[in-house]
């Protein structure tokens, strides 16, 4: 569900036709759909209902802070992983006490940071990690909130780089040294055990594996509860997967089941950290044919956004639609569309049917408000887009588009 959508041939965001905003700004632009952000976000709030539970969506989706402002301002918490987002959160007028804390390896310079800003709980990586949050919860006198982040080691059927909970991950600690590390912290002065945690992966668009991990690890939970461990909170991590071309993930409706079902009887307040269902859909990024090539193998349209924008595609072999942004009659041909970067892998689709473009057609490149602007780089010296958030029919720039000054700020030659 979004609100982007033709009107008489021409591709809007809610009320704003797409070329208004290109002509104004420019291209490459990112362009956010305000209702859509709002929506995603109660979808998966209505889903869960009455259940205890808190929403900490996870910000390297998209940290940007008009994006970080609207969850913030729905009553959503934050899931962080890195001191550089507990920045941002703040910024963004989020609340600390509701933001969750993961990543393999925290500085024990984020982690004061964390727990003097008065983070709700460190999701902790490894036994060396929880000594560090130990030592620095003694240091300042405090007892840090940690839930421990298990690895269930279930296949969470995704692509191979966006898995994150099979026992060959780097994430997590090992299922089978929870119940020790748990019963070590209790005689260290600097920790508290306040939950659980875990998370399997990203874009899972299958119910199967995410109940397996959360039946194994709502099990755990409970075993710790029982040996009187006071947790709290039952975090089942983010990854509900979104349709970037055919897949059909479960709605929230169903992932809120499957949840709540899996976790039956642990007494547990759920901290739920999605990140790609509340944002992949309620963006797009905006680009400009620059150049029609053909050579004897292809045809290839030359566009203006490159990997250093959008690194999905060159990344992880992912696919995003690409719209016209004003509908054109013709017959498809199969053409790579391509960007301006000198790598053979800075390629946006490959062999996808387009009525050919004219030089200067704009595209609207589909799916892409989820690690698309928060993944985009400066290589090739090419300054990062600007972000334009859609309001009905208002719109406004919540990031200007970087300038060449801005890409030597700090440099000294
Ligand atoms: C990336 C990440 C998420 C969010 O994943 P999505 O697939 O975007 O929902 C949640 N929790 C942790 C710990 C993550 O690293």
């Amino acid at each position: 569900m979004n609100h982007f959508s033709y009107h008489r041939g021409t591709l809007h965001a809610e009320e704003v036709p797409l070329p208004a905003i290109a002509e104004a700004v420019g291209t490459p632009t990112y362009v956010y759909s305000k209702a859509t952000l709002t929506r995603h976000f109660q979808m998966v709030t209505e889903a869960f209902g009455k259940h205890p539970h808190l929403i900490c969506y996870s910000v390297k989706a998209n940290s940007t802070l008009a994006v970080l402002r609207l969850f913030a301002e729905a009553g959503g918490g934050f899931d962080i992983v890195s001191g550089g987002e507990l920045a941002r959160v703040r910024q963004a007028g989020g609340d600390p006490a509701k933001t969750v804390f993961a990543g393999v390896g925290k500085t024990p310079d984020e982690m004061e940071r964390a727990l003097n800003a008065g983070l709700l709980m460190f999701n902790v990586e490894s036994a060396e990690e929880l000594e560090m949050l130990d030592a620095v919860g003694r240091r300042l006198g405090r007892r840090a909130p940690f839930a421990l982040r298990v690895n269930p080691d279930v296949d969470a059927r995704t692509h191979r780089h966006i898995a994150t909970g099979l026992k060959t991950s780097k994430f997590g600690v090992p299922f089978e040294e929870a119940v020790d590390l748990y019963t070590r912290s209790r005689k260290m002065k600097g920790l508290s055990a306040v939950g659980l945690d875990c998370h399997i992966g990203s874009q899972l668009t299958r119910s199967a594996p995410m109940k397996a991990a959360i039946s194994k690890v709502a099990g755990l939970y409970r075993s710790l509860k029982e040996q009187g461990h006071p947790l709290a909170y039952l975090d089942i991590g983010g990854g509900l997967g979104i349709t970037y071309r055919d897949e059909t993930p479960p709605s929230p409706q169903e992932y809120a089941r499957t949840v709540l079902e899996a976790s039956k009887d642990t007494g547990a307040t759920l901290i739920l950290e999605p990140g790609r269902v509340l944002v992949g859909n309620a963006g797009v990024l905006l680009t400009r044919v620059l150049y029609r090539k053909r050579t004897p193998a292809k045809t290839f349209v030359v566009v203006d956004v490159g990997m250093n924008d959008l690194i999905r595609p060159a990344l992880y072999e992912a696919h995003h639609e690409l719209q016209p942004v004003v509908k054109r009659r013709g017959k498809p041909v199969q053409v790579d569309v391509v960007g301006p970067v000198c790598e053979s892998t800075d390629v946006l689709a490959r062999a996808r049917p387009i009525v050919l473009p004219q030089q200067g057609e704009l595209y609207a490149v589909m799916s892409a408000g989820a690690y698309g602007m928060s993944m985009a780089s400066t290589y090739n010296s090419r300054p990062r887009p600007a972000e334009v958030l859609v309001d009905g029919a208002a719109w406004r720039v919540i990031r200007e588009r970087e300038t060449v000054e801005d890409l030597w700020r700090g440099e000294r030659a």
